[in-house]
């Protein structure tokens, strides 16, 4: 009975953790990825969508596997977040946004913010603030050149260490924006805690964003709201040229997509901002 209880317990367990054992592979991975170089920061203009002159820069991250080629975030930062890694994975990316910013300028292209996507777990460490310091004095990226990208996911770990993180950031010059706005349920509210400085709209408003649809009455109302509240708004994921219209119309600030450019490796970013206007 004895040996039989063992046979069960072993076929149970190969059979219930093959994905566990997938994740295990994958995370062990990731993090050589980080020792191997594997990981690359993609860049995409945000645009003043009146005149196209960049107004920012994105990074966004990508990973340069050696078998599977370029892997999207959405396809690991869910893991990295789920075992941790993202910490360590976050940091390097806020330093190497940093440092690429301060090449750019250092080489006389035009000062815009980079901004950097934040997740909730790495935004909730104790010591967040101090890497931020820490990262910003060894790169010579002056504060004002950096912004955080983050969701309301933030609020929900923590109100109260989030927005006092929020407070400490903007103290320091660093700028916040609020992303994906729209799509959580607390969109709203979290407002009511904290003076982000942009609000970016979720691509699947500007995705629905015909006149007359229920997207473009979201949208034309987002904008009104922040506007008075004195907040930037960015529109993301514009694709078309109708969309870009429509945005003027409703007197969208910024707008980020396809429609001007992708993101694109740092070397064609840097040709990118030595045009300054995109067409
Ligand atoms: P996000 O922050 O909302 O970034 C916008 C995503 O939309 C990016 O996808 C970008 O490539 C894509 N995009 C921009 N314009 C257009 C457009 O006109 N059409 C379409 N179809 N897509 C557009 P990406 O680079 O695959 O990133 C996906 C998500 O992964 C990001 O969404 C962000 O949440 C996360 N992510 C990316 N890099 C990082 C990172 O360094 N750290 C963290 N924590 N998350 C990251
Ligand atoms: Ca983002
Ligand atoms: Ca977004
Ligand atoms: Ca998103």
């Amino acid at each position: 009975a004895k040996e039989q209880g063992k046979n069960n317990y072993q076929i149970y367990h190969s059979s219930m953790n093959i994905q566990t054992y997938k994740t295990f592979l994958l995370e062990k991975d990731m993090r050589k990825a980080l020792l191997e170089n594997e990981y690359e920061l993609y860049y995409q203009p945000r645009l003043d969508a009146y005149t196209g002159r960049i107004v920012g820069i994105e990074a966004l991250i990508r990973w340069n596997h050696p078998e599977w080629g370029l892997v999207s975030p959405s396809e690991f930062i869910p893991l990295a977040e789920e075992t941790g890694l993202i910490v360590t994975l976050g940091k390097w990316v806020i330093y190497e946004a940093c440092k690429q910013n301060k090449t750019w300028q250092d080489l006389g292209l035009s000062s815009v913010p980079v901004s950097v996507n934040i997740s909730a777990h790495q935004f909730m460490q104790k010591d967040f603030i101090h890497h931020i310091d820490r990262i910003l004095k060894e790169t010579g990226l002056t504060p004002k050149w950096l912004e955080i990208e983050i969701t309301e996911h933030i609020l929900i770990e923590n109100e109260q260490v989030a927005v006092t993180t929020m407070q400490q950031l903007q103290k320091r010059g660093v700028a916040i924006a609020l992303d994906d706005f729209g799509t959580g349920y607390s969109s709203l509210s979290y407002l009511r805690f904290f003076k982000v400085n942009t609000i970016k709209i979720d691509k699947s408003f500007i995705d629905d964003l015909s006149i007359d649809s229920e997207g473009f009455l979201i949208v034309k109302n987002v904008i009104s709201l922040a506007k008075g509240l004195h907040i930037n708004v960015t529109a993301e994921g514009v694709e078309q040229e109708a969309q870009l219209h429509i945005l003027r119309r409703l007197k969208c600030d910024q707008v980020q997509g396809y429609l001007y450019s992708k993101p694109v490796p740092a070397g064609k970013m840097a040709e990118l901002l030595r045009r300054g206007i995109l067409p």
